[in-house]
């Protein structure tokens, strides 16, 4: 875990999986995301117990995607989220989904399941834990359930999928690439100090105008695809700087093949796909 500031800790994920937060306030404590492995998810339990004898007053979920969801299962307080991430979850069907992964990932999740959040909002919502004040926002963009946790006074933002940093994005056919950009150029201008990532190390304004520039290119690929084969396309823009230099690059070939298909948007069987993590 690293430490970003007064009582605040973020996993450090050198494997490009998602990444969990820990906020201790006078109060007690919120954890944000629980990660794909409950296993992972116990690991967090023990570093927190570890450093505090505070008790965990809330799970805070970023959005409905299980690698960011699952952990929850092995963590004894109730979970936040938005109405729509509980709607999202509920419509998981998650044995379908076990039986699709590999089989030693089948065994390691056998006691796993899906935990609901019993606390929703519909746009907003904010936590006092006594010295901190803690805003949860929807705001969509990955997906239309993607929220973002603000940590004050501390000027952290926990941007959950909404910021990749040093791996590529995962964009899919629910992303609104437009709104997730306006997005991130309104949190550049709030005084925040640090951006925590869904994915990668810890950023700062730097990383959010990487993102946004990242989005904004892929944006242009995939109109340029409508005419162009994928393979053509990936082959002349994979050496750009702006995707060269980041983690998983099959992802960003994935990403464009599933942004593409966002016009079929409502007529698959759900919104859930198979996560390899
Ligand atoms: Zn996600």
């Amino acid at each position: 875990m690293i430490s970003i500031g007064e009582d605040v800790f973020v996993t450090e994920n050198l494997n490009g999986a998602s990444n969990a937060g820990v906020v201790i306030g006078k109060k007690g404590i919120i954890v944000v995301d629980s990660t794909f492995f409950p296993s992972k998810a116990i690991r967090l339990m023990d570093f927190i117990s570890s450093i505090s004898s505070k008790i965990i007053l809330y799970v805070v979920n970023t959005h409905y995607h299980l690698d960011h969801t699952l952990g929850n299962c092995a963590i004894e307080a109730p979970v936040i989220s938005s109405e729509m991430t509980k709607d999202y979850l509920e419509r998981i069907d998650f044995e379908k989904f076990r039986s699709s992964l590999e089989p030693i990932i089948q065994k390691e999740l056998k006691d796993a399941r899906i935990v609901f959040p019993s606390i929703t909002f519909n746009r907003k919502m904010t936590v006092d834990l006594g010295n901190k004040k803690i805003e949860i926002l929807r705001v969509g963009g990955h997906t239309p359930d993607s929220s973002i946790i603000k940590v004050w006074p501390n000027g952290i933002c926990f941007c959950g999928d909404l910021l990749f940093s040093g791996y590529h994005a995962e964009i899919t056919s629910e992303s609104d690439i437009d709104s997730w950009i306006k997005i991130l150029g309104k949190l550049k201008n709030e005084n925040l100090k640090w951006f925590v990532p869904g994915h990668g190390s810890i950023g700062s304004v730097k990383e959010v105008d990487e993102m946004m520039i990242y989005l904004e290119k892929f944006k242009s690929l995939s109109f340029m695809i409508k005419s162009n084969k994928i393979d053509d396309v990936i082959e002349k823009f994979g050496d750009d700087p702006v995707f060269a230099k980041r983690g998983f690059p099959l992802l960003f070939e994935d990403s464009l093949i599933e942004y593409l298909r966002r016009d079929d948007v409502g007529k698959n069987a759900g919104p859930y796909k198979a996560r390899r993590r």
